[in-house]
């Protein structure tokens, strides 16, 4: 299929990012590797100052046939060894390494071209690109990707919207900026997209309309809903037509599942033929429906690879993968070096199928772990519509939804407030021996100056609070336990 060009969305740049202009220096940077120029334009240090020779490194070896989370022997077989030199041998690019001369020097502020090309190729199996124009470019992950993006596109004043529960930080970045944070209603899931169209063909026509919406569709932080696909293209619709860009904060894509099934009889894990079959299995992505070049893609190694990487990517249109990388040559420069090297060396000779391999790998595991927790909760929860649990089918995250009306001192000790219950609630888990963090935590109340109507930011179900764990970080009897816990704390609680 012949795909066309993105548009021109210039006209949603900040003032700042409008500014911004390349850095000169960076624009002559790569006739540093050029051997027909003596180059003595930077301040850029000889590499045989750098005190590292060679890095080695070691992995396990795709297909992980024995699963993942086993360590390399260090045999062939097993392992994958990674061995980094100082010195290019070849072109940049030409080679699956970073070298260390390289990586460790000034310059490629977009990425290492060996990371890039990886990356661009990864988003193509999966994404199925329906623009022409797309390019890549690498990240600190999807923090620093985020910040990025509001200095690229927002003003002081400027409103944007998001899930009405969302990840804090994300939140705290956007009101440290002065950015107005309006909130989305979401249920089980994802945001509700009758809701998004009623809030925007509402809106205050004296206060300036959202130019984005920051989303976290897969395994969302902290709610664990999941957007379906025929939700993401009414969300990509409205988009369209209230002309807004979208912001995909994507770093639990890759730990989809299967559906929970309660009856341990009938439950199977999913098995691929072929890794066709797997990039079928996934959720589209809003990248994946835009024609347009509306949509801003972004990708971490985060929670597949290793936080302390520091490495992901976005994936959006040139134009507007430029402004970023115009943005990063006067901030982060680039990631880390080691990190490109040591990443970049191991996806390139994992290869394609390898990194699918371990994506695949993962699945099996964070399966199990959910399947683990979500028992854990029929089994100890007490058995009352007041308690609700949502399954999740991806991320890391489970919630208890909680109905605080049903407290037997809701008016009398609570005053009627769920936020009340809430408090209370937390302190007991505390007591109890067991953290989950209350939903409040991550509420978005934003609100335009002027302010929307009243019934724009209407509450679906006023007295529901929710609880958000985690079933990734502890091992599974330490999980069993935790739930335990918060069981035998809610029914002390509510007095069941
Ligand atoms: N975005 C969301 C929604 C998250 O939940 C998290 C991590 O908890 C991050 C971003 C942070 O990602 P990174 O490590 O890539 O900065």
């Amino acid at each position: 299929m012949t795909v066309g060009e993105a548009q021109d969305f210039s006209r949603f740049f900040s003032a700042e990012a409008k500014a911004r202009k390349s850095s000169p220096l960076k624009t002559c940077i790569h006739l540093f590797q050029d051997p027909n120029i003596t180059f003595l334009g930077g301040g850029l240090p000889l590499s045989k100052y750098f005190p590292w020779d060679n890095l080695k490194v070691e992995s396990p070896l795709p297909p992980f046939k024995n699963g993942i989370g086993h360590p390399p022997s260090g045999d062939a077989e097993d392992t994958c060894l990674v061995h980094v030199r100082r010195d290019e041998t070849t072109k940049a690019g030409d080679t699956i390494d970073v070298p260390l001369s390289r990586a460790l020097q000034y310059g490629h502020s977009q990425g290492q071209p060996e990371v890039l090309s990886f990356v661009r190729e990864h988003t193509g199996l999966v994404h199925d690109m329906k623009y022409s124009d797309w390019d890549v470019m690498a990240t600190t992950g999807n923090t620093g990707a985020w910040e990025s993006t509001l200095r690229i596109f927002c003003e002081k004043g400027d409103t944007i919207l998001t899930e009405q529960h969302t990840f804090s930080s994300s939140i705290y970045a956007a009101e440290a900026q002065g950015i107005n944070v309006f909130p989305v209603p979401l249920d089980d899931n994802g945001i509700i997209p009758e809701r998004l169209e009623y809030i925007l063909d509402n809106w205050n026509p004296e206060a300036k309309k959202p130019k984005l919406l920051y989303t976290i569709p897969t395994g969302q932080n902290p709610t664990g809903s999941s957007l379906s696909d025929d939700r993401k293209a009414e969300i990509y619709r409205i988009a369209q037509k209230h002309d807004f860009l979208i912001l995909e904060d994507e770093p639990y894509y890759f730990l989809q599942m299967d559906k929970y099934e309660q009856d341990v009889s009938k439950r199977k894990t999913t098995t691929f033929d072929s890794h066709a079959d797997f990039i079928a299995s996934l959720t589209k992505s809003f990248i994946s429906l835009d024609t347009e070049g509306r949509v801003i893609r972004a990708d971490s190694f985060s929670k597949v690879l290793g936080p302390g990487t520091r490495l992901g990517w976005i994936v959006a249109s040139k134009q507007i993968v430029s402004t970023y990388v115009r943005l990063h040559e006067m901030t982060i420069q680039n990631p880390s070096g080691f990190s490109q090297s040591i990443v970049g060396g191991t996806l390139n000779r994992w290869g394609q199928d390898g990194y699918l391999d371990w994506l695949i790998g993962l699945r099996v595991e964070y399966n199990e772990k959910r399947d683990v927790a979500i028992d854990a909760l029929h089994k100890y929860l007490p058995e009352t519509p007041i308690f609700h649990v949502n399954p999740p089918i991806a991320g890391m995250f489970f919630t208890i939804s909680i109905d605080t009306s049903k407290h037997p001192e809701f008016a009398s000790k609570y005053l009627s407030k769920p936020e009340l219950v809430e408090q209370a609630i937390y302190e007991k888990m505390i007591e109890s021996g067991v953290l989950i963090v209350p939903g409040a935590w991550f509420k978005a109340d934003g609100d335009t100056q002027p302010p929307q109507p009243a019934e724009n930011k209407k509450e679906l179900d006023p007295t529901r609070i929710f609880f958000r764990g985690t079933f990734a970080a502890v091992p599974l009897d330490k999980l069993q336990e935790g739930i335990k816990k918060v069981g035998v704390a809610l029914k002390q609680e509510f007095q069941l």
